[in-house]
C-alpha cells in the first residue's frame, strides 16, 4: 500500500489499486501584534477584513493608530495564505508569528475592528510608538537570555505577571508576583498603591500570553520609577515552545478562545485547583446564577457529576440541591484578542 499526504488530504492506494483519499484539514491558530504607525487604521481594518474572509479564517484583529494585534485561525494553508499577505504589507512585515494548533472550531466569527488602543491599560501616560516599536519599553528577552539573566541575578530576579490574576492562577513562572487584577484597566491602581515599591531596584520580569500586554506594561512601570525592567519576548508562548515546563514555567496557558487552556508537553499539571475536590485542573466554567457567572474552576469529573454549579459567592443558602440551576457545562469565552484580555 502506497500512502502520502497532500496539502489538504490523506491519500492511499489499497491493493487493487483504487485511491481514497480522507480529509486531513490541519487547523491552525497564528497570534501576533505589531506596533506601528498606521496613519489609516480605517483602510487597514478594510484589508483586513477582507484578507481573513477571503480566507475563511475566523477570531479577532484589532487594528488601531499604534498597529494589529490578531488571533485567528483556520485550515493550515489558508492561515499561511493570510499571513503571507500580511506580512507583505511593509509595516507588518516583521510580525512575529506565533502559531499553535486549533480545533477547527476556535472562534465564533470573525470581527475585525479599530479601537483607540491595542491594550487597554487606560493609563494617562502617553506611549510612543515608531516603525521600531514602542519607545522606553523594558528589554526584550528571548528564552535563553533570560534563563542567563537568572542564572547571573538568582533570587533578585522578579517576575512580574502582566495577565488578570485569573489567568495566572492555573499557570504562572515560578515565584511570579501575580497582581491583583480583575482586567488590564486594574494595574495602573495596582502599581499605583505602593505595595511593590520595594522592587524598584530589582530586575524585574515583565510576562503575558503573547508579549503585547508587556509591551506597555514595560512602559508604565518604567515611568513609574521601576529602575531595572525587562519583558519575555514574544510572551509565555514563545518561551514555552523553547522550553516546556523544563525551565522556569508552569502549569498551563490561559488562552482567550474556546481551547480556553493550552499544555507544553506531556502531563502537565495545572497549578490551579477544583473549586469541589481540589484535584489540579486548568477548566474554567461559569458560575451557574446567571446574574454572577464568574468562572471558577471544577474539574470534569465533578462537572459530569454537578457538582458545584455556583461560584464561592454565590454558594445558595439553604436551597434544596434538586433546585439547584443546572452547572454549565463548560464556558464559552468571547472570542478575543489578547488585546482584549478583559
Ligand atoms: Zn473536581
Ligand atoms: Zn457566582
Amino acid at each position: 500500500m502506497r500512502a502520502g499526504v497532500g496539502p489538504r488530504e490523506h491519500w492511499e492506494v489499497d491493493r487493487s489499486g483504487a485511491t481514497k483519499i480522507f480529509s486531513m484539514a490541519v487547523h491552525k491558530i497564528v497570534l501576533f501584534y505589531v506596533f506601528t504607525p498606521l496613519a489609516d487604521p480605517e483602510a487597514v481594518r478594510l484589508w483586513q477584513h477582507a484578507l481573513a474572509e477571503s480566507c475563511g479564517l475566523k477570531g479577532r484583529v484589532i487594528v488601531s493608530p499604534d498597529g494589529i494585534n490578531a488571533t485567528v485561525g483556520g485550515e493550515i494553508d489558508d492561515v499561511k495564505k493570510y499571513v503571507r499577505v500580511t506580512k507583505s504589507y511593509a509595516p507588518f512585515k516583521k510580525a512575529d508569528i506565533k502559531w499553535s494548533t486549533g480545533t477547527g472550531d476556535d472562534f465564533p466569527r470573525l470581527s475585525v475592528k479599530v479601537r483607540p488602543e491595542l491594550v487597554t491599560f487606560k493609563a494617562p501616560d502617553t506611549i510612543t510608538v515608531t516603525e521600531d516599536g514602542v519607545q522606553g519599553g523594558g528589554t526584550h528577552l528571548k528564552p535563553g537570555a533570560l534563563h542567563k539573566l537568572v542564572e547571573e541575578r538568582g533570587d533578585d530576579v522578579v517576575f512580574f505577571d502582566g495577565r488578570n490574576a485569573m489567568e495566572a492562577e492555573i499557570g504562572r513562572f515560578r515565584g511570579a508576583i501575580v497582581p491583583e487584577t480583575d482586567t488590564t484597566r486594574d494595574f495602573i491602581e495596582e502599581i499605583d498603591s505602593g505595595k511593590y515599591d520595594h522592587l524598584k531596584d530589582k530586575p524585574i520580569v515583565t510576562y503575558c500570553t503573547g508579549g503585547i500586554r508587556c509591551e506597555v506594561l514595560s512602559v508604565l512601570m518604567k515611568n513609574r520609577g521601576f529602575e531595572e525592567v525587562y519583558q519575555v519576548d514574544g510572551g509565555i508562548v514563545r518561551y514555552a515552545e523553547t522550553f516546556g515546563t523544563s525551565g522556569l514555567w508552569d502549569g498551563s496557558l490561559y488562552v482567550f478562545d474556546k481551547r480556553m487552556h493550552v499544555e507544553y508537553g506531556e502531563n502537565v499539571k495545572s497549578l490551579g485547583s477544583c473549586a469541589e475536590c481540589g484535584e489540579p485542573t486548568p477548566i474554567y466554567v461559569n458560575c451557574a446564577n446567571e446574574e454572577c457567572r464568574k468562572q471558577f474552576l471544577r474539574c470534569e469529573t465533578c462537572t459530569d457529576k454537578g457538582a458545584h454549579p455556583f461560584c464561592g459567592d454565590c454558594v445558595p443558602t439553604g436551597a434544596p440541591a434538586e433546585s439547584s440551576p443546572e452547572p454549565t457545562a463548560g464556558f464559552t469565552p468571547e472570542p478575543s484578542a489578547e488585546a482584549l484580555a478583559p
